[in-house]
């Protein structure tokens, strides 16, 4: 499953912010496929389709999708140089499919700042420089390996990489994530075989006091980290830490309550968990009766056989077709017999991509 890794500079809340993910993490009785690592936090995410679906089929077990995180401490600066622990901080991130990067932008003279003072742009910058330079190492190699052959022989694929990677090259050197190149499809194949640490989606998760977190567009730091991400297709959350951690001992219907006392929408971690999900490409099918209402992750794209392929490998070898309708409609008709009179259910194929939110039924030969 993929996973998104938690980064950031000493002392900005990353552990305060893990510690909230691990304290939701979700009950290895219902997720027996969670094999917990201490550095890793599964959570589940949270989906108001799947609460809707409860109020209709009222089942015996309800089941949501889940998400994983992963503890990513310690990275400084120096790191691509081998400071620190700093190879294996790089090649631990390597391993996470996006990066969520703490950034710290609450005043608080009691904790201290490596750097000495508030500035989360200069903190990210710090952090990018590092992975840049990782990247760059990388690249540099690549380019050891193609240029020759680019040059000497007509391998046409051998051109169209060197092309590609001489677009990398300066864009790391001005200390630019590759994220900020706009690429075709094909450079983009190219691009993923790299695996580059700055080529990965990022999520700059501002960390705000208890104040802040009321009004996040009224903070400074916080404008400065919004245009920096718009520069680099970045993605920000604001979150307080600390309330997120004191959130997450709560039971459901408390935090709700806890929220609207305090006239938020919903917690930060919760619009994190969604948009780490969303940045991945990651949708959601749906399974609804009356024993168990359920939400599965899949990829965008992905067809029905696949799909069914999700639940069971059997459901995937032996797939006929699927029953689907979509949540929207299940929403408004109010029952899956209404969906059926009003002609809403349909019968798909092997080659049918699978749509957010499909209330899906397989038909599958045992
Ligand atoms: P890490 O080194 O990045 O893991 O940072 P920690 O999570 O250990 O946090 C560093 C310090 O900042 C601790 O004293 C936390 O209590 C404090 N802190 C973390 N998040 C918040 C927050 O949202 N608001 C405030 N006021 N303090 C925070």
């Amino acid at each position: 499953s993929l996973t998104a890794g938690i980064v950031g500079l000493p002392n900005v809340g990353k552990s305060t912010l893990f510690n909230a993910i691990t304290k939701s993490q979700v009950e290895a009785a219902n997720y027996p496929f969670a094999t917990i690592q201490p550095n890793v936090g599964v959570v589940e995410v949270p989906d108001s389709r799947v609460d809707r679906l409860v109020e209709i089929f009222h089942p015996k077990k309800t089941i949501y999708t889940t998400f994983e995180f992963t503890d990513i401490a310690g990275l400084v600066k120096g790191a691509s140089q081998g400071e620190g622990l700093g190879n294996q901080f790089l090649s631990n991130i390597r391993l996470t499919d996006a990066i969520c990067q703490v950034v710290r932008c609450f005043d608080d003279p009691n904790i201290t700042h490596v750097e000495n003072s508030i500035d989360p742009v200069r903190d990210i910058e710090i952090i990018n420089l590092e992975l840049t330079l990782a990247d760059l190492q990388t690249v540099e190699n690549r380019i050891a390996k193609v240029e020759r052959k680019a040059k000497t022989t007509s391998d046409k694929e051998a051109k169209q990489e060197m092309e590609l990677l001489k677009k990398l090259k300066p864009c790391l050197e001005e200390g630019k994530p590759a994220r900020y190149l706009e690429l075709d499809e094909e450079e983009r194949f190219f691009l993923k075989t790299y695996n580059l640490l700055t080529a990965k989606p990022v999520i700059y998760v501002c960390n705000l006091d208890e104040e802040g977190v009321m009004d996040p567009s009224g903070c400074e730091y916080v404008q400065k980290v919004k245009e920096l991400a718009d520069r680099e297709n970045a993605q920000v959350v604001c979150l307080c830490a600390k309330m997120e951690e004191e959130l997450s001992g709560l039971e459901p219907d408390e935090k709700e309550i806890f929220l609207e006392e305090l006239g938020l929408p919903s917690s930060g971690l919760d619009t994190l968990i969604q948009k780490a999900y969303s940045t991945l490409n990651l949708c959601t099918f749906l399974t609804a009766g009356e024993d168990e209402c359920r939400a599965w992750t899949f990829k965008k794209g992905m067809k029905a056989p696949d799909c069914a392929g999700i639940i069971h490998t059997d459901f995937k070898k032996g797939f006929i077709r699927a029953e689907v309708y979509s949540f929207e409609d299940l929403d408004a008709l109010g029952s899956e017999h209404a969906i059926k009179e009003a002609g809403k259910l349909r019968l798909e194929g092997k080659d049918y991509v699978v749509q957010d939110g499909d209330v899906m039924h397989f038909r599958f030969n045992v």
